[in-house]
């Protein structure tokens, strides 16, 4: 915690960055952000990657917001905090009265604290009445989510950064691990070389991970389903499969059999791209490694098939019984640092905090206790159906807190349509983003250095974090936002400080009964579930799966191959994802000199085969059209593409040349995430510039 030597002061924080969740005591003099210290970290002890040790100037930028700013006759104008909330009262009261509490909904953002996760849906559920909420899990994780709650009951990655250590085969699907999860990447490739991990990445671009692998296998686009399935099959056609722990501990086998009956190796050799004999080896490797990990993120979720591919992947966990060991289990790697947070405290249109079912009888007898409230029992709208709602007129406002949305979610044009349409939307940000130019109130928020809270990991982990600094003059931290508008709204909740709403999370969720500020002092965590007494679970499923009889499912899922394969007009398939240096849209660490110095803008990485067959040279600049719009980047020539294949980073320094004009409308259907990665484009080359 803050302490003091001289001027200088070293507060314990989380990284506001990504999901692996690296804690370090940061050292500030005043508002100067001096070093990052790391050394106590459960998750990271001495390790930051760049983004964590060097990616803080952002909180210093010239452009973060210090005003409340209200839009006015076309034109945004300086309001007092109190003018602005209570327009955003009486706007809230004055829609609910004429279109009822559905035409409302509520974004919660993954940057910022638990607490204030929780606060967005209490707001929604307990002062206006819905279940209109969501986070931008919804366009990374969620398929994963799904792929877990109907095998193995959580969704959450089964154990640690320790037990993917202690794995003897680790693969990778789908991962870009060095550059978005780099301190767990190090984890791995440290096990690699040294303790003789094996490790396999399927990823139909070379990235760093691919060329360190014993076996890297590019499958075609959105085809991993075939290959797992196939897999699976592979093993319980042969005896392979682990028998007493299917007998013992899963149910569904016969069901699971049927459902992948065609997905012979040959079909998937096919269907993929793959070699048969490569599947047929890896088959074996799987079977005969101590224990095998499989970590996989967008390059699986999303597409079309997400939750399947997500079903997929848990089914051959199981068929090998590769669940409750250490070195085992499932580990979709999580993209912001509390997107796992943000979930979990129930920001989900169906979900309360703590995976409870809205409709669970249980579950709303409790919130009627706590919050005098009975629970709406239909599922609401998720972040992608909230356009949808909004383009048709049905959704009339919209309370986005902390995401570029106008640029992360796909098909940006469709996005803009729905703002437009909407009466009246806020918007709460550190910096007058993309987004807010469409706002009705845009409200100045406080970043991770400036508030206290909790953050919780891709491995689960809670962890709080403390005040660096004061919040900057005119912006609030966003509980403190929540909590007024509510008061305005009759609803006093009356929190002094965030530990007090996760006594209340605690109260509400079980999994988090024993979780509470005393428990997580200084670098201690607690890694979820945690029984009252305070006892935590980092390896899930030792004994007992998450469903009423303890037994883990295995679940006939469905392929669905994609719906956009190249064709004569749009001929080359556009790829998208991260780089190490910077993090998503780019807001934050575009504002980080240094890094921005390094990496100043987007780019299309073109393979030497495509780049010399349209005599494009590195560095110029060509346009990509798809469907749904058009963008200009600089071309960059790499042997990481192969073939028609293009990948531009999801971080773009300029609106205009985001990824996601590109990007269509096509959705995983279970789970509504856009299918970013089934996207077809073609490239018009510029005159040298
Ligand atoms: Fe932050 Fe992730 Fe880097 Fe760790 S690996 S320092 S959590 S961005």
């Amino acid at each position: 915690s803050a302490g003091r030597e001289g001027y200088i002061r070293k507060t314990k924080t989380v990284c506001t960055y990504c999901g692996v969740g690296c804690a370090f005591e940061v050292w500030t003099k005043d508002r100067h952000i001096l070093k990052v210290e790391p050394g106590q970290g459960p998750a990271n002890g001495i390790s930051t990657c760049v983004k964590g040790k060097f990616g803080w100037d952002y909180v210093n930028s010239d452009e973060r917001l210090t005003t409340p700013l209200i839009r006015e006759g076309g034109r945004f104008r300086e309001a007092s905090w109190d003018e602005a909330l209570d327009l955003i009262a009486r706007r809230f009261t004055e829609i609910r009265g004429q279109h009822g509490p559905d035409a409302l909904a509520f974004i919660a953002s993954s940057k910022a604290t638990n607490e204030e996760a929780f606060l967005v849906q209490k707001f929604a559920r307990q002062v206006i009445g819905t279940n209109n909420v969501d986070n931008c899990s919804r366009y990374c994780q969620s398929p994963a989510t799904q792929g877990l709650m109907r095998t193995v009951g959580y969704g959450g990655d089964s154990g640690t950064i320790h037990d993917i250590e202690n794995a003897g085969l680790v693969i990778t699907v789908g991962s870009n691990t060095a550059e978005s999860h780099p301190v767990l990447a190090t984890r791995v490739k440290r096990a690699h070389k040294l303790a003789g991990q094996k490790l396999v990445v399927v990823d139909i671009r070379e990235h760093e991970m691919a060329s360190r692998a014993d076996v890297f296998l590019r499958p075609r686009p959105g085809t991993d389903f075939v290959w797992l399935s196939a897999i699976s099959k592979y093993i319980l056609d042969h005896g392979l499969e682990a028998r007493e722990f299917l007998q013992g501990r899963v149910s569904g086998l016969d069901e699971f059999r049927r459902s992948i009956e065609g997905y012979t190796l040959e079909y998937a050799a096919e269907e993929t791209g793959l070699a048969r004999e490569d599947l047929e080896k890896l088959a074996h490797t799987i079977v005969e490694a101590s224990g095998t990990c499989i970590l996989w993120a967008m390059g699986v979720t999303q597409q079309c098939g997400g939750s399947d591919t997500s079903t997929a992947i848990s089914n051959l966990l199981l068929v090998t019984g590769n669940y409750g060991r250490t070195g085992t289990g499932a580990y979709p790697l999580r993209g912001h640092n509390n997107v796992q947070g943000a979930s979990d405290m129930g920001a989900m249109p169906d979900q309360t905090a703590g995976y409870r079912k809205v409709t669970d009888p249980l579950n709303v007898q409790t919130h009627e206790r706590e919050w005098g409230v009975t629970l709406r029992p239909e599922r609401g709208l998720d972040n992608t159906q909230m356009i949808d709602a909004a383009v048709a007129g049905r959704l009339k406002s919209l309370w986005l807190t902390g995401e570029e949305m106008g640029l992360t979610d796909a098909d940006a044009n469709h996005l803009v349509r729905g703002y437009e349409a909407l009466e009246f939307f806020v918007v709460q940000d550190l910096y007058f983003t993309y987004t807010a130019r469409f706002a009705d109130v845009v409200l100045p928020a406080s970043p991770a250095l400036e508030k206290e809270g909790t953050f919780t990991s891709t491995e689960r982990r809670i962890q709080r974090l403390y005040r660096a600094m004061e919040p900057l003059r005119g912006t609030r931290p966003d509980w403190q936002v929540y909590t007024a508008v509510a008061k305005r709204l009759g609803h006093d909740w009356g929190y002094t400080h965030p530990s007090e709403i996760m006594d209340e999370v605690a109260r509400l969720a079980p999994i988090f009964a024993g979780v509470n500020y005393g428990r997580l002092e200084g670098f201690k965590s607690l890694v979820w579930p945690v029984d009252e007494g305070g006892t935590d679970t980092p390896l899930l499923y030792t004994e007992r799966f998450n469903f009423p009889d303890g037994r883990a499912r295995l679940f006939p899922a469905e392929y669905q191959p994609r719906q956009h394969a190249p064709n004569a007009e749009f001929d080359l398939h556009l790829n998208s994802g991260r780089m190490l240096e910077h993090f998503h849209e780019g807001n934050m660490t575009f504002k980080v000199a240094g890094i921005a110095e390094k990496v100043p803008d987007s780019f299309v990485e073109l393979s030497p085969e495509l780049a010399a067959e349209r005599r494009v040279t590195s560095g110029q600049y060509v346009r990509l059209v798809s469907e749904s719009g058009a963008v200009r980047l600089r071309a960059l020539i790499t042997g990481r593409v192969s073939g028609n294949e293009v990948y531009v980073p999801m971080n773009s320094a300029r609106s205009e040349n985001a990824v996601n004009h590109l990007t269509g409308q096509n959705r995983d259907p279970v789970t509504h995430t856009p299918a970013y990665k089934d996207t077809r484009v073609r490239l018009e080359v510029l005159p040298e510039s």
